[in-house]
C-alpha cells in the first residue's frame, strides 16, 4: 500500500516540488498552505492519485491539531512528515519591530514544533516515521537582516537533533536538509547583485532549483535511510565551502 507524506507550504516552491517528488515516489501527500484551494489545486496536478490539499495556519496550534485529524481521518497514518513551511521579514536588528521577530519565529520555529509533536503521536503508535524539517545555510552562516530568520532555522537544527535523541528507539527518523539560494518566491525579491555572487562563488556555478532540494528529502523519507537521523545536510551546490 501507498505510504502517506505531509508536506507543508506545498502550494509554491521548494514545497511543491517536494510533494511532486514525493508523489513520482509512490507516496500519497497531504498538500498544506495557509490556502486550501491553492493547496488543493497543486495535490490535483500531482501524479497518481488520492492526494489532497489542507488549508492550515502552521503558527497556530489548533489549527494544526484539527489538520492532524484531518489528515488521519480522511488519508491515514503519515509516514512522513515534511516541515518546509517558512517565511521571511527582513531587516536590520535595530530596525526589527517585536512583531518581525515573533512572527518568523512562531511560523518557522514554533510552527514547525506543533507539527512535530501533533503528527509524531501516531507515528509513536505505528513504531515508524520519518521527519524532515527544511532548515536553511543562513542557520550557521548568519546573514546581515535576517536575524530573526537566522534564529529560527538555528533552532530548527536543534529541534531535530533532540527529536532524533527522543524518538529513535521508536523507528521514527528526524532529518534536517539546509538549501543555499534556491530560486522560488522567496528568493525573487532579493538583488541582482546577490544572485550574481552565488552564481560567480558557488562550485555548482548556477542557482538551485526546488528538486535539487526534493530528490535528496524524498530519500529522506524513504525507508532506505533509516540509520539516517539527526542530521542536518547541506544542498547549496557548494556555496558554504
Ligand atoms: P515560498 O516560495 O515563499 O513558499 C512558502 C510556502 O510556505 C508557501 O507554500 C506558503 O503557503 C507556506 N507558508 C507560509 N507561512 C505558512 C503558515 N503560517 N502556515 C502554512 N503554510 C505557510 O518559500 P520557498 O522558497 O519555497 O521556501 C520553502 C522553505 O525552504 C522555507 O522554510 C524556507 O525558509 C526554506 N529555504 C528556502 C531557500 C530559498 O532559497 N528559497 C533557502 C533556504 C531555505 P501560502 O502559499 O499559503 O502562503
Amino acid at each position: 500500500m501507498d505510504q502517506i507524506a505531509v508536506v507543508t507550504g506545498a502550494s509554491r516552491g521548494i514545497g511543491k516540488a517536494i510533494a511532486l517528488h514525493l508523489a513520482e515516489a509512490n507516496f500519497r501527500v497531504a498538500c498544506v498552505s495557509t490556502r486550501v484551494e491553492q493547496a488543493s489545486q497543486v495535490a490535483e496536478g500531482l501524479p497518481g492519485e488520492g492526494h489532497l490539499g489542507f488549508g492550515c495556519d502552521i503558527a497556530n496550534s489548533a489549527a494544526v491539531d484539527a489538520l492532524t485529524s484531518g489528515v488521519v481521518e480522511k488519508m491515514g497514518v503519515p509516514a512522513a512528515l515534511v516541515n518546509n513551511a517558512g517565511i521571511t521579514q527582513d531587516t536590520l536588528v535595530l530596525r526589527m519591530k517585536n512583531e518581525d521577530w515573533d512572527r518568523v519565529i512562531q511560523t518557522n520555529l514554533t510552527g514547525t514544533f506543533y507539527m512535530i509533536r501533533a503528527f509524531s503521536k501516531a507515528m509513536m503508535r505505528a513504531r515508524y516515521g520519518r521527519i524532515v524539517n527544511i532548515s536553511s545555510i543562513i542557520a550557521s552562516t548568519g546573514a546581515a537582516g535576517q536575524a530573526n530568520y537566522a534564529a529560527s532555522k538555528a533552532g530548527i537544527e536543534g529541534l531535530t537533533r533532540s527529536v532524533a535523541k527522543e524518538y529513535g528507539s521508536r523507528g521514527i527518523t528526524c532529518n534536517a536538509v539546509a538549501p543555499g539560494f534556491i530560486e522560488t518566491d522567496m528568493t525573487q525579491s532579493l538583488p541582482d547583485e546577490l544572485k550574481d555572487h552565488v552564481l560567480k562563488t558557488s562550485p555548482a556555478g548556477r542557482l538551485g532549483s526546488g528538486a535539487d532540494v526534493a530528490a535528496l528529502v524524498t530519500f529522506l523519507c524513504s525507508e532506505s535511510s533509516g540509520y539516517i537521523t539527526g542530521q542536518v545536510i547541506t544542498v547549496d551546490g557548494g556555496l558554504t565551502l
